[in-house]
């Protein structure tokens, strides 16, 4: 820390992303990334939007916004894009979330949201989840601030029914619910159809996994004009070019084309069900997952000890340290292939922990 540094961001404790090193080629089962391209239109479009990028982009994102809401099933007013879904977050604390209207989310979830909460220097609540890593939308009723929900959640990959959510904001009509959906087409109900229904409720999503935009960065919130318009308030005090040209383009090829979008979604859902098989004939519990990623522990095998071993044998799996959840590894579901090369690895690795019992 420099002596210049504001007093408000003193002790600020930033989000540490998921590692991405570059000793080596890993199978990389540790971000949550597609493991396939972005679709061949998202490319070439993006390529013919590179031979102009002499121009600013359009801060309105006037092409892209009618083919996604047509995508999307909302009107073109109800949604707002941005630079990754953290982004749109990170706005959504700004203009939702104060001293009197502190952050509520679960105390495992995604970890940004804490660190939203104290960039904004904003009281937070976290609520337990259950025993069995369960959010109780009971807990949520009559919250007294912005209410956070990443459903799926994370890293458990468990889903609320879509009647769960709803339950929650209705019981929070004085404040905003934020449902974040960036896991949400891998087998788990939108909350995007209520925006019309409920004023209070705001949907964000991401073209990061389902439509294999990590790197292209392009999030967007779907939610009642008032709400989006507040958004955009923020976006353009920060950041009106928050989206660039290339991955507005992406974009728009990637809605476009549906028939990829599901084809990939639905091989990951194939995958997911192969991969949690294959980890339970090994002794794995897993919960049941409805993203693109399995959460996972062996009751006999420390989990810190087998993100290790894979590492050191260039397979790349997520370990979390808080204490709730050390027990666990978050895994992407890859290919099939990348799959089938962390279970030899796995086996691998659990015959070394038996070896060195020995
Ligand atoms: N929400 C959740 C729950 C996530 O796991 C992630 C990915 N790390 C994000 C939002 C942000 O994704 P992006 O900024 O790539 O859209």
């Amino acid at each position: 820390m420099s002596a210049y540094l504001s007093m408000r961001y003193e002790g600020l404790s930033p989000y540490t992303p998921g590692e991405q090193p570059q000793d080596q080629q890993y199978v990389k089962l540790n971000t949550n990334e597609s493991p396939f391209p972005p679709s061949p239109l998202a490319q070439r479009l993006a390529r013919q939007a590179a031979g102009d990028l002499q121009l600013y982009s359009d801060p309105e994102c006037r092409k892209l916004i009618p083919i996604a809401a047509e995508a999307l099933g909302v009107k073109e007013d109800q949604i707002l894009f941005s630079n990754g879904s953290d982004e749109m977050l990170g706005y959504a604390f700004m203009a939702f979330c104060d001293e009197d209207t502190p952050a509520v989310f679960p105390d495992i979830s995604y970890g940004f949201y804490t660190v939203f909460a104290d960039i904004n220097r904003v009281p937070q609540r976290q609520i337990p989840l259950t025993e069995d890593f369960r959010i109780d939308p009971k807990d949520y009723f009559g919250a007294g601030g912005t209410v956070v929900i990443a459903n799926p959640n994370a890293p458990t990959g468990l889903a609320l029914s879509l009647e769960e959510i709803e339950s929650i904001v209705k019981e929070n009509p004085d404040n905003v619910v934020i449902i974040d959906e960036a896991y949400v087409d891998f087998g788990c109900e939108s909350a995007v159809g209520l925006i019309d229904k409920y004023e209070n409720l705001l949907v964000i999503q991401t073209c990061s996994k389902s439509r294999s935009l990590a790197g292209g960065r392009l999030g967007f919130a779907m939610g009642n004009v008032g709400l989006i318009r507040d958004l955009d308030t923020i976006k353009y005090s920060l950041n009106p070019y928050n989206v660039n040209s290339m991955t507005m383009a992406a974009g728009i090829g990637a809605f476009l084309d549906r028939e990829y979008f599901d084809m990939c979604r639905k091989k990951i859902m194939e995958t997911r069900a192969y991969a949690k098989k294959a980890l339970e004939d090994m002794g794995f519990e897993c919960l049941d997952s409805k993203s693109n990623f399995l959460f996972v522990r062996h009751p006999a095998v420390n989990a810190e000890f087998i993100y290790m071993r894979c590492k050191d044998r260039g397979v790349l799996i997520r370990h979390f340290t808080l204490p709730r959840i050390r027990d666990f590894n978050r895994i992407t579901i890859g290919t099939k292939e990348q799959m089938d090369i962390l279970f030899e690895t796995l086996k691998t690795v659990m015959e070394e922990r038996r070896d060195e019992e020995r």
